[in-house]
């Protein structure tokens, strides 16, 4: 029987995030000996492969791996020919041009003519290109934003999360150009087998992702507000109306969008809905 090889991270920003998704999905994927670089999941067909995550792209597009989790800078940066088969949500971080605290900052151009160190010359070469700038670009592995306080350059493209590690190096984030996050990659020529695996994985961060970005209300309403109530409520279908014991109320059921939810739940409460209970949701099949 076929089965799917997918690489993750091995130790890293989206090791666990990566194991826990398979986890939800009934995949036990867990790398129990830290010096494993391959598990079988035994309730699903699926083979999983620890790797640095640089080296993730590269193993898929070589079909080493049929698939892998990765943040999409690092696709990006190794050009490797890989489909981009779902966004993932998490990973999400920025790679920004960053300057010294202390320098004149009069907007792009100021980038024009200088040194910019960074661990990613492609997509900088790139976000250069695209902004009709010309910089000299200086590859580091290491600690970038260091790069300016010892001279070794003017500027740093980087990662940045927060902005933390940039103030106590006396820099500041000048310019968010690219916005990355981890993605489900997979091979472009997976045959017809390993395809049916991956849309079942699919299928399942589907429900995950879904139950994630939603939540499920409890309400009581009087029945004379019912109709304003029900208006509210968006819901998969239409909302469930239970009769309650005081036959002037009944208990309203729906899922609500994460992000509408404040917003819902204000206006829910001034058409007079009561008692509203919000819960969260495994599992979502749509
Ligand atoms: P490896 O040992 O596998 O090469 P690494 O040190 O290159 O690991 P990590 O720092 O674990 O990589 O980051 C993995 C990915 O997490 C990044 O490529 C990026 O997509 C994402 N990420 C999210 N937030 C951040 C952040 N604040 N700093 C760095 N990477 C981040
Ligand atoms: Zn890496």
């Amino acid at each position: 029987m076929e089965r799917l090889k997918i690489a993750i991270q091995k130790s890293g920003r989206l090791s666990d995030k990566s194991i826990e998704l398979f986890e939800k999905a009934g995949i036990s994927a867990s790398n129990n000996s830290s010096r494993l670089l391959f598990a079988s999941a035994s309730d699903f067909p699926i083979d999983i492969l620890y790797l640095r995550d640089d080296d993730i792209p590269q193993c898929v597009a070589d079909g080493v791996a049929d698939a892998g989790i990765v943040g999409e800078n690092v696709i990006w940066e190794t050009g490797q020919k890989v489909v981009t088969a779902e966004k993932l949500g998490f990973g999400k971080c920025r790679l920004s041009l960053a300057i010294p605290r202390d320098a004149q900052y009069s907007g792009l151009d100021w980038f024009n003519s200088k040194k910019i160190a960074t661990t990613y010359p492609n997509i900088l070469k790139k976000v250069l290109q695209d902004n009709n700038l010309t910089a000299d670009i200086h590859v580091i592995n290491g600690s970038v934003e260091i790069c300016p306080v010892i001279g070794l350059a003017d500027a740093i493209f980087d990662i940045v999360s927060t902005g933390s590690t940039l103030l106590s190096n006396g820099l500041v984030e000048k310019e968010k150009m690219v916005y990355s996050e981890a993605v489900l990659i997979k091979n472009d020529k997976l045959n017809e087998g390993k395809e049916q695996i991956l849309e079942k994985l699919l299928f399942r961060i589907h429900a995950i992702k879904a139950a994630k970005s939603n939540k499920y209300i409890l309400l009581n309403a009087p029945k004379d507000k019912l109709e304003d109530i029900i208006k509210l409520l968006p819901g998969m279908k239409s909302p469930s109306v239970l009769p309650l014991a005081d036959s002037n109320w009944v208990s309203v059921h729906s899922v609500v969008e994460e992000s509408k939810f404040w917003d819902i739940i204000d206006q829910l409460r001034a058409a007079g809905a009561q008692g509203i209970l919000v819960v969260p949701i495994e599992k979502m099949i749509l």
